[in-house]
């Protein structure tokens, strides 16, 4: 006999006639002869409705209390389930979060499962019952056991974590959209439901698929191989099956990591080629990174940082092996794309001693100060960073190859990772290069214009947007020094969150003239366009056919950054749902 553990969104107990078509499933689940433990949420927006009833009473509510409000919300979902799955004969229980067993941090709104007892919903399944048990909700550990939440979307946690701590043998998610899809279909009606999609891509898709799936019930999946899918409510469609490799055994106490890096990683061997001052407008990138690809380069981390008098700088690793021949094809193009003005020797610049180091874990997203640690701590180590580019789930800094062990003992030691390990990564060889494409329009570029060529200064200036709560992804270094009164500058731009935007501005202004910055300029207008897949590990010339998609569609590439498997360009806010729509024709996602 199998247990199951499944899932019912909001929507999908939004009244009383899908309560009952819920109540229905669940009894058919169970004559197919499994065990089953039901999370629910609140119905319909009931949580939403409790917020402002709050709001209406105070604009600062006190955190206890909210998570004893909103609480309410899934404990009617609970008992009308059960009621409903008592009425057409099966025996059911319901259960609240502290019922369960569910222990939390004591982290009123946002508590983290920290361990989850099995006996007595063991003992109820044993005598038959199917277990309703509200999602969201837990109780704290320490002190007064009071009622904590884990956060809005928790209840999608809630699912997983018991599906580990039960060791269920699949977890479904039932929502009202029937899985994940290629794309957003509001904007790209074409975009396709994908059957199965990497844990890692799901959660560097964040900004796609967070609202039907949970980026931290993704990461308690991954980390204990809980068979996941998302699926309809309405329909019998098999879903989008969440998949990650079979991970090694862990224990259950501390269920969610109070860790926010899982691994370092690094990659020796490395080269780096920079072309500097192209012109900035469509094309350049697609030009550059369709000749390596025609070459057969295999391109790694990619940055081109914000221009500066109108031109850019385009930044890219390769491995040592294939550095002749990406030299080669860069000084070739380079006149071209320099349309023939300048010098090219200056244009062109190569480091064949580098290393790459990163930080990984799904525990980063949503929290700001993590790409900041670790500047700090390469900055403590004596390491200077060459390039930044960061991810959801990932931070990779290229430094000097010389560099390279002290940078990963000092990680190592900072993020309590016992090995480092280095980055090939085979796993998902057959994996698709391109699984989806994500629009992200809630962005605004942050730059920080001549920053001295320090050490530390990247540290300084992201740790003062963590002390200020501020997220902050695709960071970028300018590849060119500017002298301003005798000292090397670079610029620095990341992209921030458009509500973050002023206020990361106004914090940065304050220090940055103290650090001998120089202007902090805001961009709002702009659209963050990103691809992912874990296949394009493997494939070389996904880059160039992105950038080379944008330029036919003659829409300019602002800024570009990368990871393993994410491939991220901000292009301008207008042109935003026009680049998605391209790239995602462009892969024949539709
Ligand atoms: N009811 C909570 C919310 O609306 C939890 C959930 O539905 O996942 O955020
Ligand atoms: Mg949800």
């Amino acid at each position: 006999m199998a247990l199951i553990v499944q899932k019912y969104g909001g929507t999908s107990v939004g009244s009383a006639e899908r309560i009952q078509a819920v109540a229905r499933r669940v009894v058919e689940t169970v004559k197919a002869g499994n065990d089953l433990v039901v999370v629910v949420s609140a119905m319909g927006k009931t949580t939403d409705g409790l917020v402002k009833l709050a709001r209406e009473l105070s604009s600062q509510p006190s955190r206890r209390e909210m998570d004893v409000l909103l609480a309410t919300g899934e404990q009617v979902t609970i008992a009308l389930l059960s009621i409903a799955i008592q009425e057409l004969g099966q025996p059911a229980i319901s259960l609240t979060g502290a019922q369960v067993g569910i222990v939390t941090e004591a982290e009123h709104s946002r508590a983290r499962i920290l361990e989850i007892a099995p006996d007595r919903v063991e003992r109820h399944l044993k005598e038959g019952k199917v277990v309703v048990v509200a999602g969201f909700q837990g109780v704290s550990a320490t002190g007064d056991r009071d009622i904590t939440t884990l956060g809005r979307g928790g209840s999608d946690t809630s699912a997983v974590a018991l599906a580990a701590a039960l060791k269920a043998s699949a977890c479904e998610i039932y929502t009202d959209v029937p899985g994940i899809l290629t794309t957003d279909p509001r904007i790209v009606p074409a975009a396709q439901l994908l059957t199965e999609i990497t844990a890692d891509e799901m959660l560097e898709l964040a900004s796609l698929g967070a609202k039907v799936l949970h980026p931290r019930a993704v990461e308690i999946a991954k980390n204990y191989g809980v068979p996941l899918v998302v699926r309809s409510s309405w329909t019998d469609d098999p879903g989008t099956w969440v998949v990650s490799p079979v991970p090694p055994p862990r224990s259950l106490t501390g269920l969610e990591i109070a860790r926010s890096v899982d691994a370092v990683e690094f990659a020796v061997n490395q080269a780096k080629i920079a072309i500097l001052q192209v012109p900035d407008r469509a094309g350049i990138a697609g030009q550059l990174f369709g000749a390596l690809a025609r070459e057969h380069v295999d391109v790694d981390l990619i940055v081109q940082s914000i221009h500066e008098g109108n031109t850019n700088d385009i930044a890219f690793t390769v491995n040592k092996q294939s550095i002749e021949r990406a030299q080669a094809v860069a000084e070739a193009i380079s006149p071209v794309l320099h349309d023939h003005l300048n010098p090219i020797d200056a244009q062109v610049l190569v480091a064949d001693d580098i290393a790459k180091v990163s930080i990984v874990g799904a525990g980063m997203i949503g929290r700001p100060g993590v790409a900041a640690q670790m500047f700090k701590t390469l900055a403590e180590a004596g390491v200077n960073i060459q390039m930044i580019s960061t991810s959801e789930i990932k931070v990779s800094c290229t430094i000097a190859a010389t560099d390279c062990d002290r940078a990963i003992a000092a990680l190592c030691q900072q993020f309590e990772i016992s090995t480092s390990s280095n980055e090939i990564d085979t796993k998902y060889i057959t994996a698709p290069s391109v699984r989806g494409v994500a629009l992200d329009l809630d962005r605004a570029r942050l730059a920080i214009l001549q920053v001295p060529d320090r050490l530390g200064m990247a540290a300084e200036l992201f740790g003062i947007l963590a002390a200020n709560n501020i997220s902050l992804d695709a960071i970028i270094q300018s590849q060119r020094t500017r002298i301003i009164a005798g000292v090397a500058t670079r610029d620095i731009a990341c992209t921030v969150a458009q509500g973050d935007a002023a206020d990361a501005k106004r914090v940065l202004e304050a220090s940055a003239a103290q650090l001998g910055c120089g202007a902090v300029v805001v961009d709002e207008s702009i659209a963050k366009v990103s691809i992912v897949g874990a296949g394009m590990v493997s494939n070389p010339g996904v880059a160039a056919q992105m950038f080379t998609a944008l330029a036919a569609a003659e829409i300019n590439i602002q800024m570009i950054s990368t990871s393993e498997i994410k491939i991220s360009c901000v292009v301008a806010r207008s042109q935003g749902i026009d680049a998605l729509k391209t790239i995602h024709r462009a892969f024949g996602l539709g």
